[in-house]
């Protein structure tokens, strides 16, 4: 069977269509306000949730999009084509499925990857009293986040990445770039300097819609890593950890740690999963991220400098802004038809697994 796919142009309408699809399936939703900022059209900004099973149940499984802004496009897509499809019947009797909408709905709203404080909620979870050093980027920032992207001065920087990951490595050069910084509020994988409005509504739906919940599965949706259409399953768990082996026997082999360098991605600072881990206490939490891959990694980093940039250091007047925001778009959203069908055979399959484990 062939699925429509439900694949949003912007989070206006990601939200609408998210909201007509929880309706149609009968599920209630649950709208919180981002106060005192609006949309990238004027309009409010919210993080949405639905829900579907039982209201007191044990164990629960929670769908999470656009944790990164513009990566919601995909999220966003899976829930929705999911609840179109009837996932809300398929739950099992006495357990949970809660649906998050735009966990950043700024980002999403603004084709950003980070919030409306040039954060990223997925480094944002430190004490901010003593956030994490991370001396690689320090010593980087300059040329991570460029003042000046002019082609030579684009280059310059460009060497000085290069150099450092000739020297040490370039998984070394991408984990002190992603995994998270806490000195620099105009670079690029900033950690906040508060806990962030995104992540303590993540913790009041934990309190409210899954305040009974035991035992959760969480699969939190991202895009911009790997190769174009595939999927990684990534955990933070140590493999070995019960968290790794509720992973594994969920998923299999294709959940990969990022704790013994099994993932692509490098282990990060302050993630939502760690702060899921530390809210839940001794309830059982098996968290992963579904990554899909767009662009090739340089193109995808490029993207999102050159949106730093735009954001942070360009002039009022800067003519290009729209090839900017075009550029990041691709580098998180490839709006094709073969790309949609292969994540989306990737997204389903996930949900599939994690719903027969509850
Ligand atoms: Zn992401």
């Amino acid at each position: 069977m062939t699925s429509t796919l439900f694949f949003p142009d912007h989070y206006r309408a990601a939200r609408t269509a998210f909201i007509a699809a929880a309706e149609a399936a009968e599920l209630g939703v649950t709208s919180r306000l981002l106060p005192g900022i609006k949309g990238h059209d004027g309009a409010p900004l919210f993080l949405d949730t639905a829900w579907a099973g039982r209201r007191d149940a044990r164990s629960a499984l929670l769908l999470i999009s656009g944790t990164h802004g513009v990566e919601g496009y995909f999220g966003s897509g899976i829930q929705t084509t999911l609840l179109r499809e009837g996932l809300a019947a398929r739950v099992p009797a006495g357990s949970k499925l809660v649906l998050l909408h735009a966990l950043n709905p700024y980002g999403f709203s603004f084709d950003r990857r980070v919030n409306e404080d040039n954060a990223d909620i997925n480094r944002n979870f430190v004490d901010h009293t003593q956030p994490p050093a991370n001396q690689d980027y320090d010593l980087l920032a300059d040329a991570a986040a460029p003042r000046d992207i002019s082609p030579d001065a684009f280059a310059a920087a460009n060497r000085v990445l290069a150099a450092f990951g000739a020297k040490h490595g370039s998984f070394t050069l991408q984990a002190a770039l992603s995994r998270g910084q806490y000195r620099h509020p105009d670079g690029i994988y900033y950690g906040g300097a508060k806990l962030s409005w995104s992540l303590r509504m993540l913790k009041d739906v934990l309190d409210e819609e899954l305040k009974d919940v035991e035992r959760l599965i969480v699969i939190d949706f991202h895009t911009g890593l790997g190769e174009y259409g595939a999927a990684e399953i990534i955990t933070e768990a140590q493999s070995g950890s019960a968290a790794f082996d509720r992973a594994r026997r969920i998923w299999g082999t294709s959940v990969l740690s990022t704790a013994d360098g099994q993932s692509l991605s490098a282990h990060l600072h302050g993630t939502i999963d760690s702060a899921m881990a530390a809210w839940m206490g001794t309830r059982s939490l098996t968290f992963v991220a579904l990554e899909v891959g767009t662009e090739p990694v340089a193109a995808v980093f490029e993207a999102l400098r050159k949106d730093n940039w735009l954001c942070c250091h360009a002039p009022a007047d800067y003519p290009h802004g729209a090839d900017i925001k075009r550029q990041i778009r691709d580098a998180f959203y490839p709006d094709r038809e073969d790309w949609k069908a292969m994540v989306w055979a990737h997204g389903q399959a996930v949900v599939a697994r994690a719903l027969a484990a509850l």
